[in-house]
């Protein structure tokens, strides 16, 4: 029987944690506070952002919420930053990606003082995590590290190939899985565009993770039998709905269901744990910035 991981129930376990932490913090006078940026008339981000405001408040954190105009000034957005960096009611700060082309988004990422960088995708976080002295862990990949231990796929001594080399994604996924620690400890292999017979090197994995923004790319000639399969695609496909298009993932769900061991659905897998992820290390950038200690695992 191939196990279908339920991302919503882990995610909702996440957030029940997250709560409770909130609880210890505001015990102890703390109000844990996100504020999200955003610089873009995206429908996408706009509901992104919305949908990470909904979030925290339903788990006590407390929001701001910046827009800027998508054609205003670089500036503004790198001063919208320097004030958040340096007003102390702010835990966190997300600037919602993509940014306009007419801004620097590696200077956005090193803008956000790394303590509140929730996201986790600043250079010192990235080198932190590198360095296996880990400040946050990069939402979705964290998300599937929670996933995964909580079908209980044991990470340790398992060849995990990651399909994807984002910063986001793709490169954090498969240093968290080099770690030498939890959830880590599995021989990993790294492919994008130019790796050559991408289906030899995925069929060799017990992981597979697919982070390449292309719809249905894996098949089930590409995976082996009993592989763990964890779809972090979101691809927005023309289809006969009433809006005229269907969300997919970059795992062909049917064929490939069938041979996987586990495997994660789009939507309701990975998604909603990477929403979780951002509530997780808002609280803990809460607890650090105020040094009171929370029991979040
Ligand atoms: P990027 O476009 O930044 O990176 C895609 C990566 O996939 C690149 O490294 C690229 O290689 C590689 N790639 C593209 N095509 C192929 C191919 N045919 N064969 C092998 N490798 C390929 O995307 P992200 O990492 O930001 O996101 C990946 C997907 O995950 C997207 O669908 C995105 O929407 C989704 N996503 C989902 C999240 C969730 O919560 N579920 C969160 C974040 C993203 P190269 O480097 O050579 O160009």
């Amino acid at each position: 029987m191939t196990e279908i991981i339920d991302g919503n129930a882990v995610a909702e376990s996440v957030r029940a944690d997250v709560s409770e932490a909130v609880d210890e913090l505001e015990a102890a006078g703390v109000t844990p506070r996100l504020a999200t940026v955003l610089m873009s008339t995206d429908p996408a981000s706009e509901t992104y952002v919305s949908m990470k405001q909904r979030d925290c408040e339903e788990v006590g954190i407390a929001t701001e919420d910046v827009e800027l105009d998508s054609e205003a000034p670089a500036e503004d957005l790198y001063d919208t930053i320097d004030e958040l960096n340096d007003d102390d009611a702010v835990d966190g700060i997300l600037v919602q990606m993509p940014v306009p082309d007419h801004v620097d988004d590696g200077r956005v990422l090193r803008s956000i003082d790394p303590v509140k960088d929730v996201d986790g995708l600043h250079p010192e976080n990235i080198g932190r995590l590198v360095a296996g002295e880990t400040r946050y862990k990069p939402c979705t990949p964290h998300g599937i590290q929670k996933l995964l231990a909580a079908v209980d796929v044991d990470t340790e001594g398992k060849d995990a190939v990651v399909i994807g080399r984002s910063r986001l994604v793709g490169k954090p996924m498969a240093n968290l899985f080099v770690q030498k620690a939890g959830g880590g400890n599995a021989t990993t292999t790294v492919c994008h565009s130019r790796t050559a017979d991408l289906a030899e090197k995925t069929r060799g994995a017990d992981i597979l993770v697919a982070a390449a923004g292309v719809p249905e790319m894996v098949d089930a000639s590409m995976v082996s039998d009993g592989a763990v399969v964890v779809d972090v695609g979101i691809n927005q496909v023309e289809a006969d709905t009433e809006k005229g298009y269907e969300l997919v993932g970059d795992v062909d769900f049917e064929s490939v269901r069938e041979k996987a061991s586990a495997i994660t659905p789009v939507p309701g897998g990975v998604g909603p744990m990477t929403r979780a992820m951002l509530l997780y290390n808002t609280v803990g950038a809460a607890s650090r910035r105020s040094g009171v200690d929370v029991s979040l695992s």
